[in-house]
């Protein structure tokens, strides 16, 4: 992925710009999720992402992502991976099935603000080995989160992810080549967000840094593959991936969660961590 090297800080009035667009995004994938069930393709899910996304005023982040550098413009506005798919899945004729784990990552700019964000859901009846899987991802994501604060590193945050993950008895993965990220002017900036490492390491999180936290958590090993269509990443042994993401601002009140609804105030008070709206 194409990273800018220095880490952009953002004014006040720049992250509420941010809010908005994580709004947008939050709102969108919410509508995709009440959307998919068993029998529904995951064209038809990205379709109606795209109809939302226009109707907000808002611009894909994802719609021709990676021509610039190697790889085929994603040809989507979502990435839907399902199963063993881990990340970057590519919407088409898939039909979903009872019981697929899904997750679907998305993100949009509005007004040159980015936001990025990740759910993973069952559809139809939940198989409850994959739904275990999938809630010890989004509490790594959310641990993660509670972990980030001003003055603190980017380790701090990576081995939160970690040792969340760690702590569930069932040995789950974590996947290594792909991290969190830098977002703002640009879907992907400086620095990158790994989901293992050590605390007190890493870049100093300042003022006004945001960033996109998303830990993808295998049940089986967490090695990887990439299918032919050159986007696609599944797991070597076919096992489920889960994959939570929510796009973050650090604010001299604390933390606000730009892609969640309530900017992250319950899952935060519920951690005891300062929850940190700009003018709201
Ligand atoms: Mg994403
Ligand atoms: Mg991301």
């Amino acid at each position: 992925m194409a990273r800018r090297s220095s880490i952009e800080l953002k004014s006040a009035e720049q992250i509420l710009r941010m809010r908005s667009a994580g709004l947008v995004v939050a709102r969108i994938l919410q509508t995709v999720r009440e959307a998919a069930r068993p029998g529904v393709t995951t064209i038809e899910l990205d379709g109606i992402a795209r109809e939302r996304i226009a109707a907000a005023g808002a611009v894909s982040s994802f719609l021709g992502y990676g021509g610039g550098f190697g790889l085929p413009p994603f040809p989507a506005v979502t990435c839907i991976s399902v199963n063993s798919e881990i990340v970057h899945g590519i919407p088409g004729d898939r039909v979903l099935a009872d019981g697929d784990l899904v997750s679907v990552d998305f993100g949009v700019s509005l007004n040159g603000w980015h936001g990025d964000s990740a759910i993973t859901f069952s559809v139809g009846t939940p198989d409850p080995v994959a739904e275990a899987l999938s809630e010890a991802t989004r509490q790594a994501m959310w641990a993660g989160i509670a972990a980030a604060r001003i003055g603190g590193r980017i380790g701090d945050i990576a081995h939160a992810v970690e040792a969340s993950v760690r702590a569930q008895p069932q040995g789950y993965g974590i996947v290594a080549e792909y991290t969190g990220h830098g977002i703002g002017t640009a879907m992907h900036q400086a620095p990158d967000v790994p989901n293992l490492g050590r605390p007190g390491r890493g870049e100093l999180l300042a003022k006004g840094i945001c960033i996109a936290i998303e830990p993808m958590v295998t049940l089986g090993s967490a090695t990887t593959a990439t299918l032919d269509d050159e986007w696609t990443v599944v797991t070597r042994d076919g096992s489920p991936a889960a994959h939570w993401e929510h796009t973050i601002a650090l604010t001299p009140a604390g933390v606000w969660v730009l892609t969640a609804e309530d900017g992250g105030e319950a899952e935060l008070r519920a951690r005891g961590v300062r929850f940190g709206p700009l003018g709201e």
